[in-house]
C-alpha cells in the first residue's frame, strides 16, 4: 500500500506542515464562526484538530477579524490560513498577526504596489499564498473569451495569478480550482496537474448538505485523488465542519492515503444475521475514529463466510448464536459471550493499535 501521493509537486511549507512534494494529502477545513469571536473560533478549531484536521482556514472579511488572528494563533495547534478577498490591508494585518498562509488572488488586489506589499510581507514571514480559482467567479475577460466557465478558463485564470507572483520572485504558491460541477472540477484539476508544478488544494465547492455533499465530494475528489492528483483537500459541506474532516479522512482511507486512521469493514447484513450488527458497527466506527494507526477492523453479522471474506482485517468479530467469534486475518482466535463482545473487540483493537504504533 502506498501512502504517498503519486504526482510529485514542488513542496510548500504551511506552518509546520509540508504540503506537496511526496507528502501525504493534508486535510483542511474552514471555521463557521465569526472570526472576530476568538473564543468561539478557537473552540471550533480545537474540535477540528481533535477530528484530524491538519490545517484550518478562517474568513477575514473585516478588520475585527484580522485583529483576532494573533490571539487565535496563540490558542491553536495547527497552521492557520486566513482567507482574504480583495483588501490588501487585511492581508498585511493577517500576515502581521501570524497567519501561516493567506488565500488571496493577486490579480484581485489592485495596483502593483499593493500586490508587492502583500508579497513582500509573505516573503518576509516565509508564508505561502493560495490562489483560489473558482468557476463561479472567473474574471470577466475569461468568461467573455470562453462564453461560460470552462476548465481552460479556470487554468488561464490560475496561470494569470501565478504569473503575477512569479514576476515578483514568489514561488510559495498553492493553487485550487474549485467548481460545484463535478465534471468541470475533475477536468480542471487534471489539466492543472499537467501544467502547474505547485501543490493543488482540492475542493468541490458548494457541494451541499452533509449527505448529498459528502457523496458529491467523494465522487469528484475520489476521481481526482485516484489519478494521484491533489496535495491538500477540503470537503465543503453545509454542516458542522467536523463532518468535513470526517468525510475527508474516510475518503483518504479509501485510497490508502491516510497513514494514521483505522478503517471499519462491516457486512451489509442478510437473513443469516445473529447480532444487532448495525448498532455494533456504528459503535465500533465511533470508537476507532480516534485510533491513530492504519488498522482494519471488521464487524460481521454471522460466521458463515464473514471471517474468510474479511481476511484483510487485522481484527474482527463475527456474530454467532449468543456469542461473538473474534478473528484475526480471517482465522477465528476465540469465542466471547455476546454481552461483552464489543468491549472485547475494543480491547483487541487497542492492543493492535499499540503494537502498530510501537513498531
Ligand atoms: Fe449475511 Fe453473514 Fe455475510 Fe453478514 S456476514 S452479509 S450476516 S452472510
Amino acid at each position: 500500500m502506498t501512502l504517498t501521493h503519486r504526482k510529485n509537486t514542488r513542496p510548500v511549507k504551511v506552518g509546520n506542515v509540508m504540503v506537496g512534494g511526496k507528502n501525504e494529502v493534508i486535510i483542511q477545513s474552514m471555521t463557521t464562526t465569526k472570526t472576530h469571536d476568538v473564543e468561539a473560533t478557537v473552540k471550533e478549531i480545537l474540535r477540528l484538530e481533535e477530528a484530524g484536521c491538519q490545517i484550518v482556514r478562517v474568513a477575514c472579511p473585516d478588520e475585527r477579524a484580522a485583529d483576532a488572528i494573533a490571539e487565535i494563533k496563540k490558542q491553536i495547534n495547527i497552521p492557520l490560513v486566513v482567507d482574504i478577498h480583495f483588501n490588501y490591508k487585511l492581508a498585511l494585518k493577517a500576515i502581521e498577526g501570524g497567519a501561516d498562509k493567506i488565500r488571496i488572488n493577486p490579480g484581485n488586489i489592485g495596483k502593483r504596489d499593493k500586490v508587492e506589499a502583500v508579497v513582500n510581507a509573505a516573503k518576509e514571514k516565509g508564508i505561502p499564498i493560495r490562489i483560489g480559482v473558482n468557476a463561479g467567479s472567473l474574471e470577466r475577460h475569461i468568461i467573455e473569451k470562453y462564453g461560460y466557465p470552462t476548465s481552460d478558463g479556470m487554468i488561464e485564470s490560475a496561470l494569470h495569478h501565478i504569473k503575477i507572483l512569479e514576476d515578483l520572485d514568489f514561488y510559495d504558491i498553492i493553487v485550487s480550482l474549485k467548481a460545484s460541477d463535478v465534471h468541470l472540477a475533475i477536468e480542471a484539476y487534471e489539466k492543472a496537474a499537467a501544467v502547474i508544478d505547485y501543490p493543488l488544494h482540492l475542493g468541490i465547492t458548494e457541494s451541499g448538505t452533509q449527505f448529498a455533499g459528502s457523496i458529491k465530494s467523494a465522487a469528484g475528489m475520489g476521481a481526482i485523488l485516484s489519478k494521484g492528483i491533489g496535495n491538500t483537500m477540503r470537503i465543503s459541506l453545509s454542516a458542522d465542519p467536523v463532518e468535513e474532516v470526517k468525510v475527508a479522512r474516510e475518503l483518504l482511507k479509501t485510497f490508502g492515503l491516510a497513514s494514521n486512521a483505522a478503517t471499519l469493514i462491516s457486512c451489509p447484513t442478510c437473513g443469516r444475521i445473529e447480532i444487532d450488527l448495525i448498532k455494533i458497527a456504528n459503535e465500533v466506527e465511533d470508537y476507532i475514529s480516534t485510533i491513530k494507526a492504519p488498522i482494519k477492523v471488521a464487524v460481521l453479522g454471522c460466521a458463515v463466510n464473514g471471517p474468510g471474506e474479511a481476511r484483510e482485517a487485522d481484527i474482527g468479530i463475527a456474530g454467532a448464536r449468543g456469542e461473538g467469534l473474534l478473528f484475526r486475518h480471517g482465522e477465528i482466535i476465540r469465542k466471547v459471550p455476546e454481552d461483552i463482545m464489543v468491549e472485547e473487540l475494543k480491547k483487541e483493537v487497542d492492543k493492535i493499535a499499540e503494537e502498530f504504533l510501537a513498531k
